[in-house]
């Protein structure tokens, strides 16, 4: 593969056509993880809720009999946040965020000196940013993520402007850890081993070793949902 297919598929994802590149803000910072949920309120609801899903994502395990049953839990969950599909684990693609109008990401964060409040991160360019040092560095990776992924430097606050003072908040149920805001702050470091193989093992990825091996699933995965298309296997 060369790497203007990389770039175009990357491209094509960040931009898709007739998408707005610079969208002002539409999501009211402090309401945007209070959606409504009724929709899923049963969670024992199986395969009605399948249309939902981003086009493409995966096939296999669509169950109107349900044949597939010992591996993982296929139950579907009330999304916990607007990106996030009904799938443990498993969040939109770009191409769906951006078509239903969502282009920034918030997460809860506890602020040395502030306390706990809400930031949140442009979608695309925070992609852009984390994608293309993957793409960039992977083969001197070796399957294991770099020291800046498994010890993160923590965020900027937005109140008290002190660089390294905001830790985002991982949920200690684990089906609502907040794993895209953490993709695109590039604070996945902070969950403990036993969270990240949660996430790898509801997204079917090998997860045995170390934590930077995890940890390095952890991110290509969350890549490839995003961008189904890309290079990030
Ligand atoms: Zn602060």
């Amino acid at each position: 593969m060369s790497d203007s297919d990389s770039d175009d598929s990357l491209r094509l994802t960040l931009w898709p056509p007739g998408s707005r590149q610079h969208t002002p803000d539409i999501v009211e910072s402090s309401s945007a993880l209070d959606f409504p949920q009724a929709v899923y309120s049963d969670e024992s609801e199986r395969g009605s809720t399948s249309a939902r899903r981003g086009s493409g994502r995966r096939g296999p395990n669509e169950r109107p009999g349900g044949s597939v049953s010992s591996r993982v839990k296929e139950d579907r969950i009330p999304p916990p946040y607007p990106w996030s599909t009904d799938r443990r684990a498993v969040v939109q693609s770009l191409d769906w965020l951006v078509a239903n109008g969502i282009t920034r990401i918030q997460g809860d964060v506890s602020c040395k000196k502030c306390g706990n409040h809400m930031v949140d991160v442009d979608l695309r360019a925070s992609f852009y940013r984390v994608s293309t040092y993957f793409l960039n560095n992977r083969d001197s990776m070796h399957d294991r993520a770099p020291r800046h992924w498994t010890t993160p430097q923590l965020l900027q606050c937005d109140i008290c402007h002190q660089l390294d003072h905001c830790r985002p908040i991982v949920s200690s149920k684990k089906r609502r850890i907040n794993w895209l805001f953490l993709l695109l702050t590039e604070t996945l470091g902070i969950c403990t081993l036993e969270q990240l193989k949660y996430f790898c093992k509801h997204t079917r990825k090998h997860r045995t070793g170390a934590k930077d091996r995890v940890l390095y699933l952890t991110y290509a995965g969350l890549l490839k949902q995003l961008n189904p298309a890309g290079p990030f296997d």
